[in-house]
């Protein structure tokens, strides 16, 4: 059977083999050998490349999978021309490895993924805002998507300001929180340090923040990154974003501390 895949992780092993992580759309994420494949001459060379899509087969050999026939569909090669741009995406193959199972098929999964990497690899998009998509569409698809209907207590919305639920998935307006017993955040959490683990939080959120959370998750996905947001904004969207992929997920990725290194090493 044949499916299409990209190439997640790619790790030489012995003289001209790879062994590579690959999410696919029909078998989710799949551990494969291709042999001969840092031999320029070899037929699966191009294939067996990080972040090349491809359509693929697979065999099985004494309980191994190998990479079968081969085709390249697309490449990806401009994400290797910005340091944050590499962080970003070696972050988004962290977490679709980690998040894809194996033997199921990820057609969303994938197709986030794609699309998160043609824009790092095009420079279609700012890169705060292709990690911030990610992560929100990503717990969306895994089961938490918020829901940014109404208020969780009242049932209204249109708010200025509400109290975004990082754990519940929900939002809470002014009045319903002021009544309510609820703990919320009250230390500015560091970036760096993440905050998985960290249950119950709530964070005050303006309505541009609001809108453009709610335009990431109800969206179809070829238009999810086709918002903007004022600048004074952008901070406060991508912390939400990602505390709530990683209180989701419950883990910190090393590829994520990496991303902020990088993030703030081009800053100074
Ligand atoms: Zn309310």
């Amino acid at each position: 059977m044949s499916t299409k895949g990209i190439v997640l992780r790619a790790v030489n092993v012995g003289e001209s083999d790879k062994m590579l992580t690959i999410l696919t759309q029909d078998l989710g994420v799949v551990s494969a050998y291709s042999n001969g494949a840092r031999n320029l001459k070899s037929k699966n060379f191009a294939s067996s490349r990080l972040y090349t899509y491809s359509e693929l087969t697979f065999r099985e050999t004494r309980g191994k999978t190998y990479i079968g026939e081969s085709a390249p569909i697309e490449s990806f090669f401009g994400i290797g021309k910005t340091l944050d741009g590499s962080a970003l995406a070696s972050y988004i193959s962290e977490v679709a490895c980690d998040v894809a199972v194996e033997g199921q098929p990820e057609q969303e999964l994938l197709q986030l993924v794609l699309n998160s990497l043609f824009c790092i690899s095009d420079s279609t998009k700012p890169i705060w805002q292709i990690k911030s998509v990610f992560e929100l569409r990503c717990a969306s698809i895994l089961g938490f998507m918020p829901d940014m209907v109404g208020c969780k207590v009242c049932g209204k919305s249109g708010f200025d300001n509400v109290w975004f639920d990082i754990d519940d998935g929900c939002y809470y307006c002014e009045d319903c929180f002021k009544n309510s017993q609820l703990e919320y955040e009250t230390e500015k959490v560091d970036e760096m340090s993440g905050i998985y683990g960290k249950h119950n939080v709530l964070v005050p959120i303006s309505k541009s923040v609001f809108e453009a959370i709610r335009f990431v998750i109800y969206s179809k996905p070829e238009r999810i990154m086709s918002f903007n947001l004022k600048d004074e904004t952008i901070k406060d969207f991508c912390s939400v974003c990602e505390k709530y992929l990683l209180s989701h997920l419950e883990r910190n990725f090393v590829s994520l501390d990496f991303y902020h290194s990088v993030v703030s090493m081009i800053k100074n």
